[in-house]
């Protein structure tokens, strides 16, 4: 047997030159210690040239970046676990900018003193929703959070047991109640609340009525439950706020977009609620954010609890959120600035011929085992936003012929490059094209 070479000459050779270039001294003798380890318990010693680039792919993997960007081909358009909403330009231009030089983030240029940082989105977030006063953290759970400890901490809080929802990961409505120190009062039944539930349930310790967006799920057949206006009117009767928990809450009235008509935060405000809580991640379009909107003194005591410094928003996430909520303003334009609106407002017509264009890849790539067709589908709109309605749709369905297997493809999909993201359903791998809005990117990733 060969003895393997030492760790200074294959550090010599031509490879190990250039890997001390681009990874450094230390993790390139680390990682040529590992290969010549592995090559002499192989007992099978490669040349020196070779362990050099074993240990320079050993450096590339290891460099490689853990969060990396996919194709989304599941269909579900802001899919949490991919990331949610895509960032408009503007967004990302103003991240960038304020990561690049120092900010104005609390900073008021005019005066040369002390500013807000809730400033740079209070007046935006005002004019889009008609409330009096908000301020943003760093996602709608501590939104609740934050507004449920600052108003309802050590009292007690009613909640309709039709609206008890669990969002995914932790976010289960009683313990977020727990964790702010509030007593949850449920009231009602699973499928039908009525007013007088609400009000044979509040007492001396009753801080507020709460409200919240059954997300994920919706409840059908027999049903009861109180109108917003009427569960506002219930509250301030007994002089106590009424918070509503929108979830995704949009701006802007979906239905001229071709989608379900969703009650926007604007509706939650005019129908009396005090508090409106929503995330920037969800219809919004915008980086991961939660929001509280609503009454003047209620937003001011919720933006002085102490919780409010653990859950504020950095400067490139304000800057992202300042920017994409400009692009509000012009609403008519939205469906064109807004990732998320485009991708979620894009005609079924528009995403075939995206199929058509890339079926024959598709078909190459896959090759011999595979029949790959256009389909329609339904693609989700994903976070909790609209949970039973469905958008038209189309892309590919890859169905087996013989033995092959669905999950291997699947698995080949996401070892491209860019990893593509498909789902599998009746056997067959499908790729909902909705997020794919240039075929080319998927053409020259199969190439
Ligand atoms: C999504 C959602 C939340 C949690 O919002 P995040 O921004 O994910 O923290 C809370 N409440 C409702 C009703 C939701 O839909």
């Amino acid at each position: 047997m060969t003895r393997p070479p030492s760790v200074d000459a294959v550090l010599r050779s031509p490879s190990g030159t250039v890997a001390v270039a681009r990874f450094g001294h230390p993790a390139t003798v680390a990682a040529i210690r590992v290969a010549i380890d592995a090559a002499r318990a192989s007992g099978d010693i490669p040349p020196l040239d070779a362990i050099a680039g074993i240990a320079v792919a050993a450096l590339d993997r290891a460099a490689a970046p853990s969060l990396r960007p996919v194709l989304n081909l599941t269909g579900t358009v802001l899919h949490t676990n991919l990331g949610r909403a895509l960032l408009a330009e503007p967004a990302i231009e103003a991240a960038a900018a304020a990561m690049r030089a120092p900010a104005t983030l609390e900073y008021d240029v005019e005066t040369g003193g002390r500013g807000e940082r809730d400033d740079h989105v209070r007046a935006l977030l005002c004019e889009l929703t008609g409330a009096e006063d908000a301020l943003a953290v760093n996602n709608n759970a501590a939104a609740v959070l934050l507004a449920l400890a600052t108003t309802a901490a050590g009292r007690d809080s009613i909640v309709s047991r039709g609206e008890l929802i669990e969002i995914g990961g932790a976010f289960r409505m009683p313990a977020i109640m727990a964790s702010a120190g509030t007593r949850l009062v449920e009231v009602g039944t699973t499928n039908r609340t009525h007013k007088r539930d609400y009000e044979e349930a509040i007492g001396p310790q009753t801080a507020l009525l709460m409200k919240v967006h059954t997300s994920n799920y919706r409840i059908e057949g027999f049903t009861a439950e109180v109108a917003p206006k009427d569960l506002a009117a219930i509250a301030h009767a007994h002089a106590m706020p009424l918070l509503d928990d929108l979830g995704s809450g949009t701006l802007i009235d979906l239905s001229r977009h071709g989608m379900p008509r969703e009650r926007t935060v604007a509706d939650a405000i005019r129908d009396g609620a005090d508090l409106v809580t929503f995330s920037g991640d969800k219809l919004l379009g915008g980086p991961q954010a939660g929001f509280i909107v609503g009454r003047r003194d209620l937003v001011r005591a919720c933006a002085k609890h102490p919780l409010k410094r653990t859950l504020r928003l950095d400067k490139i996430r304000l800057a992202a959120l300042e920017a994409t909520l400009k692009l509000y303003r012009d609403p008519e334009r939205l469906a064109e600035t807004l990732p998320t609106l485009r991708l979620l407002a894009r005609p079924q017509a528009a995403i075939r011929a995206t199929a058509e264009a890339v079926l024959p890849a598709v078909t190459a790539w896959a090759g011999v085992g595979w029949r790959v067709e256009v389909t329609e589908c339904r693609s989700q709109i994903g976070s909790g936003a609209l949970p039973v309605e469905t958008l038209p749709s189309a892309g590919l369905a890859l169905h087996p012929i013989g033995g092959a297997s669905a999950n291997g493809l699947a698995d080949r999909l996401r070892g491209l490059p860019t990893p593509v993201i498909a789902t599998i359903r009746d056997g067959a791998v499908r790729l909902d094209l909705r997020c794919l809005e240039d075929p080319d990117a998927l053409i020259a990733l199969l190439a």
